[in-house]
């Protein structure tokens, strides 16, 4: 017993001040894409055609991060001077266009926000559903439960049955084998209920984008609240987006 109020002791407090301090993440990581509008055209044309994910429009010169898996290719070819990208992982959106970015994105609408505070303000529970995802968008949420982001601290958990839930939390791109799977649990959450889509998969089918075997966007299957971009996206982004539209 002594032994491990002495560990506690030595741990300390290991939960992050986020979002009351800001949190700086390594260089290395790659959040919001800044696109250079004084870049030559040329440029920006060879990174579109060098992108996997036919995510840029190099005609005005934005990033779909509804598309983008965030691989850098488009920054390591124009040597930073046609994309770059920041550390901010402050990327969600509440209208799907918003995701076509240059690097400035819009607050999140407020209008919707003030209502899901009043239906949500103390309390969110969600019922996660795995649509033929990689894992990867999975275990990132999965990371929100953990002390050091503690998510069940602002009143948000993850809930086992949709009954229980006021909104699904949905990666990966909606197989063909996943969708009635997909809109029965939606089905089984009582109304009024919110719709996240977590991740390039759901945004846009992500990496799988054009297979006969997925849905074209979790958005031609059910109204969407909340739109968070990456492949996979920081736990961080998701906490942000999450605190921001539902607090
Ligand atoms: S980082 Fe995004 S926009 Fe750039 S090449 Fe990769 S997928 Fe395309
Ligand atoms: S968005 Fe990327 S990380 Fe997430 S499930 Fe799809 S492929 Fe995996």
């Amino acid at each position: 017993m002594l032994k491990t109020l002495k560990n506690r002791f030595e741990q300390g407090y290991r939960t992050s001040a986020y979002p009351k301090k800001k949190i700086e993440l390594p260089a290395r990581y790659r959040g919001l894409p800044l696109v250079h509008k004084d870049a030559p055209g040329e440029l920006a044309v060879t990174c579109a055609a060098a992108c996997p994910q036919d995510a840029i429009d190099a005609e005005r010169k934005l990033i779909d991060m509804g598309r983008c898996v965030f691989c850098g290719a488009c920054e390591r070819l124009s040597e930073g001077r046609f994309v770059s990208f920041t550390r901010n992982f402050e990327l969600s959106v509440a209208e799907k266009e918003h995701l076509m970015t240059d690097g400035t994105l819009p607050p999140l609408a407020e209008h919707a926000r003030q209502h899901f505070k009043k239906l949500f303000g103390r309390s969110l529970q969600l019922r996660q559903v795995s649509a033929a995802g990689c894992n990867a968008c999975e275990a990132d949420l999965n990371v929100l439960a953990t002390p050091f982001f503690d998510l069940a601290r602002f009143g948000i958990n993850f809930v086992a049955s949709p009954r229980h839930a006021d909104g699904i939390v949905v990666t990966g791109p909606v197989s063909v084998n996943m969708k009635t799977a997909l809109l029965q649990t939606y089905e089984a959450v009582p109304s009024p209920k919110v719709v996240i889509a977590v991740g390039s998969c759901p945004l846009s089918g992500g990496p799988f984008r054009g297979s006969p075997e997925i849905s074209p966007g979790l958005d031609s299957l059910l109204p969407v609240d909340l739109y968070i971009p990456g492949c996979p996206p920081h736990p961080l982004t998701n906490l942000h987006g999450l605190l921001n539209f539902f607090k």
